[in-house]
């Protein structure tokens, strides 16, 4: 196939190659350029996501699919006067929409030959990581916070990940992951927010989406944004099928928004130390693709919306109490899409969707104190 990783900041160019996850001129975000860009039939043996490895930069895995991934229901969920269509990433194998980029990473970087990858996450990305190097044989080290909670590290550990706890901050576990990967040539450092495969697998969210509503494209998409993946996924995925796109929205925690005040301010992404949030997967005060999550808002007349604690709080008791299980983070855009509601953004005739990034099964002490303090 033939793609090449291309810098949108000065212009660097460059053939694949496993060890490249940035651009190695000015330490800016890499994308993919030159893949087909339309979506034509794919092996007879694809499935899930597989089904769309004609955009893809890696071959379907010989069984169709590597644990199940793709194929996430789209159900209606009635809110504020206004019917709305959640798409439950949280049903994938691991319980976040981040196994759409894991398992496309894992099958690439195995196919290229790459024996160890070498992560840093606390929460989501560590588990879907692990869990698809162990599908694909590849061995996977995870660097932690060592403030992480120890919960959201076993998943990590029971799919075999070692995980190798940093004091500091979390951009010290990236600088410590990112010096371990250099210093080991069979090692490949497969960041979730770095890796621009990664992104080609989570775009994917968005193919389905457009599939499952019969070819055509939503008013409207609300996506909870920390590193940004599934927003700039939401970008490539339905530009894949259009050249017009429907309106993408970020949906952040206050307490951390740096791309909300970006957009309100014109500016460019800038670091915002996060505050108290129990949106957890928000908590990204830089993230590293800030040229394309941009790009994702202003051409597609996009903005960002930024959501109070209460507000998330109300809204995932709605949706629990209709038994739609999720963590608090997925549930940030369906919150935004309630702000947008409110101010008359959103409107009843809208084709609306929201993405539900993850289960509620991942943050069960977090959910049993909001249960506690309701009663
Ligand atoms: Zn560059």
């Amino acid at each position: 196939m033939e793609w090449r990783y291309r810098c949108p900041a000065c212009g660097f160019e460059a053939e694949p190659e496993p060890v490249l996850w940035q651009c190695p001129a000015c330490a800016g975000e890499l994308l993919i350029d030159g893949l087909p860009d339309r979506a034509v039939d794919a092996s007879a043996h694809a499935a899930g996501i597989w089904q769309f490895e004609s955009i893809l930069p890696v071959e379907t895995p010989s069984a169709g699919t590597l644990l199940g991934e793709g194929d996430t229901p789209l159900i209606p969920f009635h809110v504020d006067g206004v019917t709305i269509l959640l798409k439950l990433d949280s049903l994938l194998p691991t319980g976040s929409f981040k196994d759409r980029g894991a398992a496309v990473l894992c099958q690439y970087l195995k196919r290229v030959g790459v024996t160890r990858i070498i992560v840093d996450s606390s929460g989501n990305a560590a588990a879907s990581m692990a869990a698809y190097a162990a599908a694909t044989g590849l061995e996977c080290t995870v660097y932690v916070p060592a403030s992480a909670s120890p919960g959201k590290l076993v998943q990590a550990r029971a799919a075999g990940a070692c995980v190798v706890p940093v004091e500091g901050s979390r951009d010290d576990v990236a600088a410590a992951a990112q010096q371990a990967a250099d210093s080991d040539r069979t090692a490949s450092y497969a960041s979730h927010n770095w890796h621009p495969v990664f992104v080609e697998g989570v775009k994917t969210w968005a193919l389905e989406t457009h599939r499952q509503l019969g070819g055509q494209l939503p008013d409207a998409v609300y996506v909870p944004t920390g590193g940004g993946s599934a927003l700039v996924g939401a970008w490539r995925g339905f530009g894949a099928v259009s050249r017009s796109l429907p309106r993408l929205i970020a949906a952040q925690p206050e307490a951390c928004s740096p791309i909300v005040r970006a957009w309100q301010e014109h500016a460019p992404v800038s670091r915002m130390e996060a505050g108290p949030t129990i949106a957890e997967g928000a908590k990204i005060a830089l993230p590293s693709r800030p040229l394309q999550i941009q790009r994702a808002l202003s051409e597609t007349d996009g903005r960002g919306i930024a959501v109070s604690e209460e507000l998330l709080i109300d809204t995932l008791k709605l949706l629990w109490s209709r038994g739609v299980y999720v963590e608090p983070t997925g549930a940030l855009g369906v919150a935004a899409c309630r702000v947008a509601i409110t101010n008359g953004e959103a409107v009843p005739t809208d084709t609306i969707v929201a993405h539900v990034t993850g289960h509620g099964l991942k943050s069960t002490p977090v959910i049993e104190q909001i249960m506690n303090e309701s009663v």
